[in-house]
């Protein structure tokens, strides 16, 4: 039986030694590449005090899932200057789908990556849905960060009249497709995808446990047609749409849900904690 330590080793009680691998690898033979993912967005809220205070209380963070936060832009680099080289990295809300010029109030895929982000969020409902950004301008966005080097988490999901329309996976299958338009070929290290209902977000509302299974596993499968049954196996798909450390575990359980993006409990260390740590749980043990 495999055991895990507090201090984060790993050791088989049969073997009477201790091993001393990545966890995230060894619970359960879990694929690294499906390593639960934790992202939090933090939209365009609090100032540069608050930005650090809140760095500073995820910096002890050690957990199997990996943590990427997304602050706004103008507290970037003070906000990956206060995490050092811990575990939680940094990203970027938005990226503009140039890579540099006259583009007023823009923000560049080189110039995240000089303040210190790993990855950008792609696509976001609030930017879809509150700004007018269409699936075309998200593939221009993909394809500057891939290139440049960031990750993408690439968000995607329907609102509630589509669904009641019977329209959702049809919504979130144009989505994907117009979105990743110009991507040749799937690299589950690079991109991830946030299945966010816009209905679910910021409202309380959350899809139940069935139907956000349902919508990944269909999110998994387009994938797998458009690219190849393995790079879809490896990719990881969020669920978004107010997680909160109440409803984290039973949402993360589900076999498709590889982790989560959170708006509001990640404003906060108490709430963003528990959420991380429930991806935990579930990986360990299952
Ligand atoms: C989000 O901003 O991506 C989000 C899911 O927000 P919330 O968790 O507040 O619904």
């Amino acid at each position: 039986m495999w055991l895990l330590e507090p201090c984060g080793l790993v050791w088989h009680s049969d073997w009477g030694i201790k091993v001393y691998l990545a966890r995230a690898c060894i619970l359960a033979g879990m694929d690294a590449s499906r390593r639960p993912l934790i992202g939090g967005n933090w939209k365009m809220h609090g100032d540069g005090a608050e930005a650090i205070a809140l760095a500073r209380s995820l910096r002890s963070w050690d957990g199997v899932a990996e943590m990427v936060i997304f602050p706004p832009a103008v507290y970037l680099s003070i906000v990956a200057d206060e995490l050092g080289d811990c575990a939680v990295t940094v990203g970027g809300q938005d990226i503009a789908q140039e890579a540099q010029g006259a583009f007023t109030g823009q923000t560049s895929a080189d110039m995240l990556l000089d303040c210190g982000c790993t990855w950008t969020l792609v696509g976001h409902s609030e930017r879809r849905h509150g700004m007018g950004e269409t699936s075309a301008q998200c593939d221009a966005k993909v394809q500057q960060a891939l290139n440049a080097g960031l990750n993408v988490m690439l968000c995607v999901g329907e609102t509630l009249d589509e669904r009641d329309a019977g329209q959702a996976t049809k919504v979130v299958r144009d989505q994907v497709e117009q979105s990743l338009g110009g991507l040749k070929s799937l690299d589950p290290m690079r991109l991830a995808v946030a299945y966010e209902p816009v209905w679910a977000i910021g409202t309380g509302q959350t899809a139940t446990a069935d139907d956000a299974q349902t919508m990944h596993c269909a999110l998994r499968e387009m994938l797998a047609g458009r690219y190849d049954a393995s790079s879809a196996t490896r990719t990881r798909v969020l669920y978004g749409g107010s997680v909160k450390p109440a409803n984290a575990a039973a949402l993360l359980a589900c076999p498709d849900i590889d982790g989560a993006l959170v708006g509001g409990a990640s404003l906060n260390a108490d709430s963003f904690l528990p959420i991380a740590s429930a991806a935990e749980t579930w990986k360990a043990s299952s």
